[in-house]
């Protein structure tokens, strides 16, 4: 398998890195995880597409996690030439995001209907919510979910995908907690969100501050890394984006809790998934 960082960033606009996503190239296609600000047009540098996806996995429905879902729903219907539902897994809540999304873009539905006459049909999706357990299990490709811990947003999900004796977790945005070590046993690679406390507080504003409370820490993603023998942690969802000449810091902060392989993320960022 191949992790490939599409998004780095936070949901704070940032020039060198696009929203929260990760895509994973599987034996059974392209698998998206999260589809944040400028998904698609990371997706192309990285070889991919809203066509392409073989399914789309929402970790949970804050809006940096999902602002391009309706990039992503325009272009595989737009783009296709003939129907091509998009297989859509995430939390409970997720249809009616499709739903509502759906309604978003049904001006454009219409143009695009009246002014094409070989596109016959509307855009299409097979909404999967899901809660815990194997929810995708195909060509020798499993895909585990289990609840995270992200209070007081409810629910969410971290996504474990096994294939070819290898495994990746995405953890989405979370604390450390009981179904993320369930998840991570033993893992190749670990996608994790972190923020930096330290710089946060330095900071000050109570609204940025707030953000500490649900998600971890960068010490945090490396214990949960280091107590269940994760071989590689990757380090996304930077808040703040690390300022150049400090990304050592991160690593250093990791490399204190855990003896691993740490990586910082930046957009594209290419992972082979080795055993
Ligand atoms: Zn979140
Ligand atoms: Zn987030």
């Amino acid at each position: 398998m191949q992790v490939i960082i599409l998004g780095s960033g936070s949901p704070l606009p940032d020039p060198d890195r696009a929203g929260p996503s990760t895509l994973v190239r599987t034996p059974v296609g392209d698998l998206l995880f999260d589809c944040g600000r400028g998904v698609l047009m990371r997706a192309a540098a990285a070889g991919s597409g809203a066509g392409a996806f073989r399914a789309v996995f929402l970790t949970h429905l804050h809006s940096d996690h999902i602002t391009d879902l309706n990039d992503i729903v325009t272009m595989r219907w737009a783009m296709s030439f003939q129907p091509n539902p998009l297989p859509l897994f995430g939390p409970v809540g997720t249809e009616a995001l499709m739903r509502a999304t759906e309604v978003m873009l049904e001006p454009d539905i219409g143009y695009r209907l009246a002014h094409h006459d070989d596109l016959q049909w509307r855009p299409s999706s097979t909404v999967t919510e899901v809660e815990q357990g194997v929810v995708f299990d195909e060509v020798g490709v499993r895909i585990t979910v289990a609840p995270t811990d992200h209070s007081p947003v409810r629910p969410t999900l971290g996504f474990r995908i096994d294939a070819e004796d290898q495994s990746v977790v995405i953890a989405g945005d979370t604390v450390p907690c009981q179904g993320l070590e369930e998840l991570c046993a033993g893992v190749d690679v670990l996608v994790h969100t972190v923020v930096r406390r330290d710089l946060i507080e330095q900071i000050g504003l109570p609204r940025l501050s707030d953000v500490i409370d649900y998600h971890s820490s960068v010490g945090g993603a490396a214990r949960t890394a280091a107590r269940n023998g994760v071989g590689t942690l990757v380090l996304t969802h930077l808040v703040p984006a690390p300022a150049p000449g400090t990304e050592q810091e991160w690593l250093d902060q990791a490399g204190a809790h855990f003896d691993g392989e740490v990586v910082l993320a930046t957009d594209l960022l290419t992972i082979d998934v080795a055993r």
